[in-house]
């Protein structure tokens, strides 16, 4: 029996969640927050205490909210004048206080407007959410904001020298200053454990190992102006596409390309067929990660200095079998492009793979699936969604009171990760609720 009745529901706290209660609460409308810890607002991305883990987004274009680009940048002028400048990249912490601000400035605004419950969601059926704490939430609409999970170690036994989950509290805090360290995953989850370590005064070695070896681009020095793409990188198969942004990228630089396809990939992916995304995501997917999630230039001259002094080793191939015992790790591997090579060993392995999507074994959405509510997408990226980011279920109709939104949604939107892609689909969210809700306050 459920206790209490709300308009919205929304499950997960992070940016995405708490962003969209915002405005649901600036829209008249009240919710639920419901978040697994007393810190609304921040999720893996922004509660890391470091001000060295630097946005990859300029800090201009970090407005939590759609249509008032200056946000962000107000606010710093207010609150850390230091840090306001638009073209620069902020401290995530920074940024994780601003999104604090931002939803305590709302609650005190509208009160009542959002209640927050500290409890994990563990189930969602006909008429509720059940909570850990025993309780059930009864909504109109339900949005699923659960964001990015913790890595899954896939191939490293357990042991007390590998660190399964780099993003844990005092995660690195075993490490020693002139420790040797295997890296598994070569993205932004490397990229800001390297820089950790350094903080922590490391000074020994590091291989880090992913399939292809590829390392996230620089953003350069000042915004570059979006390219004039042709319409043949627009439209048509997929392969001439890429031979007409590559050729356009002799003329305008590749950053200039990727920041013309960016306000448009959402609508391109909505517009390709099974075969097409299926396509991009085997063959594109690694070189369109790293030349669209690019780093700080300042965080790039420190990994191009460790690659430099040897310090850093980038690999390419597939990881193996991993034995650990109490002085280190030794993984098996295959390098990319074949031969054999001696095992990886060092004193720790860090995984930094990335987050991983699984609908089908989160015990949230697995039973959605089960019960034919929800079905997977055909590349089995995610959830299945309609335009609106509504759960579609097995025969393809949309549940009117059952959203998706953040990353999670990437089956539907692909671009859903950032906040400049996730803010536009806040109001998406926030159109199709506000039309049906009764106000309050
Ligand atoms: C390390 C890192 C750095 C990033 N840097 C940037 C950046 O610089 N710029 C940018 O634009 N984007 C960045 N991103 C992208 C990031 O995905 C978004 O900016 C945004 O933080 C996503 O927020 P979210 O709320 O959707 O997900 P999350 O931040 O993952 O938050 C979801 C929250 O929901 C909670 N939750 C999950 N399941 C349940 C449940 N069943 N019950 C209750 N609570 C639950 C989780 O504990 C989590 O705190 C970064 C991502 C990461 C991981």
């Amino acid at each position: 029996m459920a206790e209490a009745a709300y308009p919205v529901a929304i499950v997960g706290g992070g940016f995405s969640g708490a962003m969209l209660a915002a405005r649901l609460a600036e829209s008249g409308v009240a919710s639920v927050l419901i978040h697994d810890n007393a810190d609304a607002g921040l999720g893996v991305a922004y509660s890391t205490a470091f001000e060295g883990h630097l946005l990859n987004v300029r800090t201009g274009r970090m407005s939590a909210v759609d249509g008032r680009p200056d946000d962000f940048v107000a606010w710093l002028r207010a609150n850390r004048p230091e840090l306001a400048d638009p073209i620069d990249f902020a401290p995530r912490k920074v940024y994780g206080d601003y999104v604090r601000d931002r939803l305590a400035m709302i609650e005190g605004t509208f009160p009542g407007r959002i209640e927050r419950i500290v409890a994990r969601a563990h189930a969602i059926d006909g008429t509720g959410i059940g909570l850990t704490d025993g309780r059930t939430i009864a909504a109109d609409a339900v949005v699923l904001a659960t964001g990015n999970p913790a890595p899954a170690t896939a191939s490293a036994e357990p042991g007390g020298r590998v660190v399964s989950d780099p993003w844990a509290p005092g995660a690195l805090d075993l490490v020693g200053a002139d420790d040797s360290i295997l890296i598994v995953g070569t993205g932004l989850t490397m990229v800001d454990m390297i820089q950790s370590l350094l903080a922590r005064g490391w000074k020994g070695r590091a291989t880090a190992l992913s399939r292809r070896g590829l390392v996230p681009r620089a953003h350069a020095a000042t915004p570059d102006l979006p390219a004039d793409l042709p319409a043949d990188a627009l439209t048509g198969p997929v392969s001439n596409r890429l031979a007409a942004a590559r050729a356009t990228t002799c003329a305008s630089g590749w950053r200039g390309v990727m920041e013309a396809y960016r306000p448009i990939t959402a609508d391109l992916w909505a517009m390709a067929d099974t075969d097409q995304r299926a396509r991009m995501v085997r063959h594109l997917r690694p070189w369109w990660d790293v030349h669209r999630h690019r780093i700080a230039p300042r965080i790039a001259e420190t990994l191009t200095g460790l690659i430099a002094s040897r310090r850093l080793r980038v690999v390419a191939g597939r990881l193996g079998v991993v034995e650990t015992d109490r002085d280190g790790v030794w993984a098996g591997w295959s390098p990319r492009g074949g031969g054999a090579q001696p095992p990886l060993t060092a004193n720790w392995l860090i995984d930094c793979t990335g987050p991983a999507h699984s609908p089908a074994t989160d015990p949230l959405t697995a039973p959605l699936l089960a019960s034919g509510r929800a079905r997977l997408d055909p590349l089995r990226l995610g959830l299945d969604l309609d335009p609106s980011g509504r759960v579609l279920d097995i025969k393809g109709v949309a549940d009117p009171r059952l959203f998706v939104l953040g990353p999670p949604a990437r089956a539907a939107f692909w671009e859903t990760i950032a906040v400049p892609d996730i803010r536009k689909r806040i109001e998406a969210v926030v159109d199709a609720l506000v039309s049906g809700k009764r106000p309050v306050g």
